[in-house]
């Protein structure tokens, strides 16, 4: 399984929010997640020890942690 920098895919994602210590990114493209290989929807990120993601719809999401956030890819 490989990281996700999110500066990789800059011109494909869209960002949507930001508070600093948590992104919200809308997937322009066909950007696949790194955990199903799957594109996904949208993605959110946070540095937090511990967040509320936003609302969803109940769409499949993957879980990505690496030594920097979290990434929850919404599918
Ligand atoms: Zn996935």
């Amino acid at each position: 399984m490989s990281r996700f920098d999110v500066h990789d895919h800059r011109h494909a994602l869209k960002q949507i929010r930001d508070t600093g210590s948590t992104k919200l990114w809308e997937n322009r493209k066909e950007v696949r997640c790194p955990v199903c290989d799957a594109p996904f929807v949208r993605l959110f990120t946070t540095r937090e020890t511990g967040t509320t993601f936003p609302e969803s719809d109940g769409a499949r999401f993957c879980l990505l942690r690496d030594d920097e956030a979290i990434h929850l890819f919404r599918h």
